[in-house]
């Protein structure tokens, strides 16, 4: 397979050497690096690279030229290489027509010249487009290789924890490549061997579970230390902004996470609200960047572990972990977050993950090419992941209980989704049942004013009707509401169970009801339910952990 390539455009000659030199010698051993001195002749370069399939990773233009601007370029770039990331070279005069370009025609980002020093002003923005890149294009620049069934829910399972592990694979489906009947017979398997995983240079395991593929991969799944400061139980948001803080601020800290880093943002292809990215960004970016941050600051990761119990033991806060083993800390911050809720509807359980699925792993979308998608939902999980399979589906039905959304989405992405031509909303209407062979086939659809019922045709139902949170394993000492929200601070203070805290001094302000075990994110009782927030709780949650590590 050819090196993908990064093309740089400038007419000058003296900033388009320096900028190839400075992509070559920090890029040169992974991708080619070609230059073009004009708008044209990168086109002409393009074209020639798309007839050829061969994949262009970055395009980085200068935007004063004379026969095109690099604007214009990069705008007519998009036909030959869709997803090149896209890099404008600007002056300072220049910064509003490039803020402009982020919106009309997608541009990645823009860089002032010049960028010295590359390592601070080139390379951190670099390092990040190409990063995104690879992971969007797993299938270009892959290895570990995964045979299966398209509908069966284990090969859907193994997809989904390698995708939100950020683990390049290929895909190959047991009815419908040649190449995946021949890895099957050279692995000796059978069908109920599938999924095979194919480990470069390593073990092919014959339908893994999530420990021993999490174990294959080299990922850690036990913890290294006896005791820690702080062990933090789940990597969504909340929990990964509290591993940043802890490990940078000298905290020995422990993050277990029973699936992979990035929680419920994990499934979402656009935060857009959050602080910083005005072009959003992707939850399985920000995991990864989030994810990378913890661990340079040295915080440990424990992957594929379910927490399933706990107990205070003196001034030592315990997790259990499902199978073996615990992890004991002088502080807990539970942030779990929420679990989708399942949709109680005829026939949909045992389709489960063959064609009816709770969250969606975006990297798997273009599997609906051309088909009809339902999506349930009314909130902006839907509407974002109606988006997203707009982009690939023939029509995408959005199926809403309520009359309108007005209430329940946020404005920019009604308006979006209103003008999205294969988008379909059904108001006053649910799916009450569900019936395939295997995988799922048909749906049947209820209008809710008339009771009237309609059969359709669909094998993807993506499911998104609110979350609760799974809190049971914290045993009865850590005080919840009747849905399971963990009450902490003030809340607690004042709530019926105030006599259940033990100390003279009031809890601070994620305190649960035991001293030292603290609450961030959607987890707790009254969360805002955002990104921005449970980040901001997490980085609290630290700074009181510091707070009561000094009372005892
Ligand atoms: C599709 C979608 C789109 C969204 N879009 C936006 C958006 O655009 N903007 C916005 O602000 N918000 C958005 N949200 C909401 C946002 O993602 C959540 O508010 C945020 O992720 C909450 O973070 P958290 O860390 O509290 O919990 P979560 O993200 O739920 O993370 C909790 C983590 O804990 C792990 N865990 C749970 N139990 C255990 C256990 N017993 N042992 C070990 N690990 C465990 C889970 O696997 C999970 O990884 C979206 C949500 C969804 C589903």
């Amino acid at each position: 397979m050819s090196k993908p390539t990064i093309l740089t455009v400038d007419d000058d000659p003296l900033v388009s050497a320096a900028i190839t030199r400075d992509l070559a010698s920090r890029y040169g051993a992974d991708y080619r690096i070609v230059r073009a001195t004009s708008g044209p002749e990168a086109l002409a370069v393009l074209t020639k690279l798309a007839l050829r399939d061969s994949p262009v990773a970055l395009i980085a233009a200068d935007q004063r030229m004379p026969e095109m601007t690099g604007i214009e370029m990069l705008e007519q770039a998009r036909a030959h290489a869709p997803d090149a990331k896209l890099l404008l070279l600007t002056a300072y005069a220049d910064t509003d027509v490039a803020i402009k370009a982020i919106n009309d025609i997608g541009l990645d980002y823009y860089l002032l010249k010049p960028w010295d020093p590359p390592d601070e002003r080139l390379y951190p923005v670099t390092d990040d487009l190409l990063g995104d890149w690879r992971q969007a294009n797993r299938e270009r620049t892959s290895e570990v290789r995964v045979v299966g069934h398209r509908w069966s829910d284990r090969s859907h399972a193994v997809k989904m924890f390698l995708a939100r592990n950020h683990v390049p694979y290929r895909w190959y489906d047991i009815e419908r490549d040649a190449e995946a009947e021949r890895l099957r017979d050279l692995a000796h398997a059978e069908s109920a061997d599938l999924p095979l995983v194919l480990i470069p240079d390593g073990d092919t395991l014959h339908s893994p579970s999530t420990l021993d593929l999490a174990s294959a991969l080299g990922l850690h799944t036990s913890a290294q230390q006896p005791l820690y400061d702080v062990c933090i139980v789940g990597g969504g948001p909340a929990g990964l902004a509290a591993a940043v803080s802890g490990a940078s601020e000298g905290l020995s800290t422990v993050i277990v996470e029973r699936d992979a880093p990035g929680g419920q943002a994990g499934h979402s292809a656009s935060i857009e609200n959050y602080l910083g990215f005005p072009k959003g960004l992707s939850g399985s970016d920000l995991a990864q960047r989030a994810l990378a941050q913890a661990s340079r600051f040295g915080a440990e990761m424990v992957l594929a572990r379910d927490v399933v119990g706990f107990e205070a033991r003196g001034p030592v806060r315990a997790v259990l972990i499902d199978g073996s083993g615990e992890i004991e800390a002088r502080a807990l911050i539970v942030a779990t977050g929420v679990s989708y809720r399942r949709l109680e509807a005829e026939g949909l359980d045992e389709l489960t993950g063959r064609g009816v699925y709770y969250g969606a792993n975006i990297s798997e979308a273009s599997q609906c090419q051309g088909d009809d998608v339902y999506v349930v939902g009314a909130a902006n999980s839907a509407g974002q992941v109606a988006l997203t399979l707009s982009r690939f589906a023939r029509q995408v039905v959005l199926v809403v209980r309520g009359a309108t959304l007005l209430d329940t989405m946020s404005l920019y992405l009604l308006e979006r989704i209103t003008s999205a031509p294969n988008i379909a909303v059904r108001y006053r209407t649910e799916v009450v049942a569900g019936r395939g062979d295997g995988h799922l086939e048909g749906l049947t659809l209820a209008d809710r004013n008339t009771g009237r019922t309609e059969d359709v045709a669909s094998s993807w139902l993506f499911v998104f009707i609110g979350a609760s949170p799974r809190t049971d394993w914290l045993g009865p000492d850590v005080v919840r509401d009747d849905k399971g929200f963990v009450v902490t601070g003030q809340e607690l203070a004042a709530s019926h169970h105030a006599h259940r805290w033990p100390l003279p001094r009031a809890p601070f302000a994620l305190e649960t009801s035991v001293p030292g075990v603290f609450a961030a994110g959607d987890v707790r009782l009254d969360s805002m339910k955002r990104v921005a927030s449970a980040v901001g709780e997490g980085a609290m949650s630290v700074y009181l952990v510091h707070r009561y590590l000094a009372t005892i």
